[in-house]
């Protein structure tokens, strides 16, 4: 189902819903002209020797690949990118419905930048704005590594323990945060709404998301640009720019 009548009855399920779970990837940040890695223009499309950079095989083997990723950081060049309406949106609903979790596949923070509470945050693919040591638990604010660094350090290590500092973020190769995993895997099976906004949901763990939440008896509404596996089993499946429609459907509740 599709268009306004569409919009409107998924506004009245959020409206009466007891327990809405929220995943957002790629697709929500691409309107804030942050490069998405796998879809038809992203980077690793385009360039696959840049997956492989991608991995934490490489960065850990590679002390000069390093020494580039923090020289890059240390200089601004990272993602920028304001949240865009389709972020301000997913703010509003929080306010207006039963907003429990909000599970996202993106390391921009701009879901947090937007205005959504951090508490019902779940990064299962970690931040850009913290930094981790790869060795003990150590974490800590990029700003603080990155001063670190354009005061000389090239590849700084851990303040605890000396071992190697890396983005909180999850590269390929890495394992996710059991304990973030836990907790969105939790929140899906209590759902009984579910968006999937801007993810192609054919990456596992998040792909299991929606899958929980249908065990549950929840409805599904797949927001996505392209097809995903999931349209078949959704109850709406939307394809307009996420921008224009979150808003509208927000509005509606
Ligand atoms: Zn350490």
């Amino acid at each position: 189902m599709s268009g306004d009548d569409a919009l409107e009855q998924l506004a009245a399920h959020l409206h009466d819903a007891r327990q809405i779970v929220v995943l957002t990837g790629a697709g929500i940040s691409t309107e804030s002209g942050i490069p998405d890695f796998r879809g038809p223009q992203g980077l690793w499309t385009k360039d696959p020797s840049a997956e492989r950079k991608a991995t934490i095989q490489h960065y850990v083997a590679d002390a000069e690949h390093r020494r580039q990723v923090w020289a890059n950081r240390a200089r601004g060049e990272v993602f920028g990118g304001e949240p865009n309406a389709g972020h301000v949106a997913l703010a509003e609903l929080e306010r207006r419905a039963a907003l429990h979790t909000l599970v996202t596949q993106n390391v921009d923070g701009l879901h947090q930048a937007a205005g959504s509470s951090p508490e019902i945050i779940v990064e299962i693919h970690g931040n850009i704005h913290e930094a981790k040591c790869l060795s003990c638990a150590w974490r800590g604010p990029m700003a603080d590594t990155l001063e670190r660094v354009r005061a000389g350090e090239t590849d700084p290590t851990c303040v605890v323990c000396g071992g190697m500092l890396k983005s909180a973020t999850i590269s390929f190769g890495e394992n996710l945060v059991p304990a973030d995993l836990e907790r969105a895997q939790v929140a899906a099976a209590g759902a009984d709404v579910f968006l999937a906004i801007g993810t192609s949901l054919g990456v596992y763990p998040a792909a299991a998301l929606p899958e929980l939440a249908l065990r549950a008896g929840a409805v599904l509404a797949v927001l996505n640009a392209a097809e995903t596996p999931f349209d078949p089993l959704a109850g709406f499946v939307v394809r307009d720019r996420l921008g224009d429609v979150l808003p509208a459907l927000v509005e509606r509740i």
